[in-house]
């Protein structure tokens, strides 16, 4: 995966005394920094606001990690007029300048890699490995597409004699980025910063829960030198501001990242062209899946076991690629499932902020809720082979198994978004894959198995944008796994891959007659 100009940062080694004491130091004094209140920054100032929103650590939610001001209609008004001001002298400013001030902005993130590390531990309750992961993602998509900024920068010579003919891309104009919460410095600052450097005056809508993390990147960005109106984070009702700048004239593009149905309506709205706007949106939207993970009668089943574990339950299923279905032929079910139950039982449940933790809760009460409805309507559809005690004080939901689950219940076909993993019988290879594409979406899938003609069959018919043989289906890597879907899965393509940039420009081409 070598790129000229790319290296990727490496993750922290909590096997490492030293490593593990720093982080745990980062956390206490992260945690003397808790409750403060963060503004917005609109036109390089950081602005009043009427209301603020509370963020709250998920594994205690009488902890408070902070206040958030949230911005009202007018102010998004204000951030669009300025981003409008500012977007002539970003557009004119050569992407070698730009790519380097993002470039520092991943260097700052990786001098406060612990620091970072913390915030998202505590703000959304991730364990500390699976967060640190993420910091790094974050600084690898700065220094990455910095580095193919510069390489689409090269305009393509295209010429023939008597003639020059030049490809370039220029950039779009006012993106907006609306943001999730479950990778939430990753995601954001990947999107943010893709169109930034591309040329784009950005606002960043982050997700309530996950707001006072991006207000870390923002001081961040600022301290790297982006220019006054280039980038603004405005934190915001989804259902006011973000209905508004959706369907605001003036914004070019959009990037989004959550739910399928946010994301299907967001895509519906920008499609409506609104008076006085001369220019089509275009819309990246990364949305959800129902991935699945089959193994066959020839996997190696202490593998298939570890990486469906890992997979189904890596930051309490909260992941759009998370397997939420594994499928199983019909002689290795009963060894694998039962295989899987104590694999599963031997999960450290807990509090994140501690290094032994490997699952925390879920992000917050409605989404512990909307969970508890699916587990009760599994309990209606199909066997449970496991339900697992949740710790009490924050919002936690044990890890639950179900077992016999028919291709067609509501737990294999929705998107659940939490610890719940649904177990599926198939008869054949055949019949696998038949009901691994059985979805609405195609994002991530995976299969254990040691028969190359399954393999084949998997390259050539498995439905998902990114397919994983013999390795758990989660955690693609900037620049090795490019990341997105589609069918229902989303728009536009591949977080961390050649193609994303491209989206955040217009092609142009200059003919010269010599
Ligand atoms: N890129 C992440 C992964 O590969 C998933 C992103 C998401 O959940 O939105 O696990």
């Amino acid at each position: 995966a070598h790129h000229p100009g790319f290296s990727p940062a490496p993750d922290s080694n909590y096997a490492d005394l030293r490593q593990r004491e720093g982080v745990l130091a980062a956390l206490q004094q992260v945690r003397s920094q808790l409750g403060k209140t963060y503004q917005p920054l609109i036109n390089g100032e950081y602005c009043q606001t009427d209301r603020t929103l509370a963020s709250e650590n998920p594994c205690n939610p009488k902890e408070i990690i902070g206040s958030m001001g949230q911005i009202s209609v007018d102010q998004a008004e204000a951030a669009m007029t300025a981003a409008k001001a500012a977007f002539p002298a970003w557009k004119a400013t050569p992407a070698q300048d730009r790519a380097a001030i993002i470039r520092k902005a991943g260097d700052l993130m990786e001098q406060r890699r612990e620091q970072l590390v913390a915030w998202v531990v505590l703000e959304v309750g991730k364990p500390i490995a699976e967060a640190d992961a993420e910091v790094t993602e974050a600084i690898d998509f700065c220094h990455y597409y910095s580095a193919e900024m510069e390489r689409l920068d090269q305009a393509l010579n295209l010429d023939v004699v008597g003639e020059t003919d030049r490809y370039h891309y220029q950039p779009r104009g006012i993106a907006l980025v609306i943001a999730p919460w479950n990778f939430p410095i990753a995601i954001p600052t990947g999107m943010t910063v893709a169109a930034l450097v591309s040329g784009n005056c950005t606002l960043l809508k982050p997700a309530a829960v996950s707001s006072v993390i991006m207000a870390k990147v923002t001081e961040i960005l600022v301290e790297a030198g982006i220019p006054k109106g280039v980038f603004q984070y405005i934190p915001g009702s989804g259902s006011t501001v973000g209905a508004h700048l959706v369907k605001h004239k003036d914004v070019h593009m959009i990037a989004f990242t959550g739910s399928r149905e946010v994301g299907c309506q967001i895509y519906a709205e920008a499609a409506v062209l609104q008076p006085g706007q001369k220019h089509l949106k275009r819309v990246v939207a990364e949305m959800g899946g129902k991935n699945a993970l089959i193994i066959d009668e020839s996997a190696d089943l202490d593998q298939a076991v570890a990486g469906v574990v890992q997979s189904a339950f890596g930051y309490s299923g909260q992941k759009c690629s998370a397997c939420s279905r594994a499928i199983v032929l019909e002689p290795v079910y009963d060894a694998f499932l039962a295989r899987l139950v104590e694999a599963t039982k031997s999960l450290n449940i807990g509090p994140t902020d501690n290094p032994g933790v490997q699952m925390g809760p879920v992000v917050d009460g409605s989404a512990q809720a909307k969970i508890r409805e699916y587990i009760a309507t599994g309990k209606t559809e199909a066997q449970v082979a496991l339900e697992m005690e949740a710790p009490e004080g924050g919002y936690f939901v044990g890890p639950v198994i179900f077992s016999e689950v028919s291709p067609q219940a509501t737990i294999a076909q929705e998107e659940i978004f939490g610890p719940v993993l649904a177990v599926i019988k198939a008869k054949s290879f055949d019949e696998a894959l038949t009901i691994a594409n059985g979805t609405d979406y195609a994002l991530t899938g995976g299969i254990y198995s040691r028969t190359p003609s399954h393999l084949d069959r998997a390259k050539a018919e498995f439905e998902v944008g990114n397919l994983y043989i013999n390795r758990g289906i989660t955690g693609a890597i900037v620049n090795r796994q490019p990341f997105g879907g589609f069918k229902l899965s989303g728009v536009g393509s591949k977080a961390g891959g050649p193609d994303y940039l491209v989206q955040f420009m217009e092609p142009r081409v200059i003919t010269e007659n010599i």
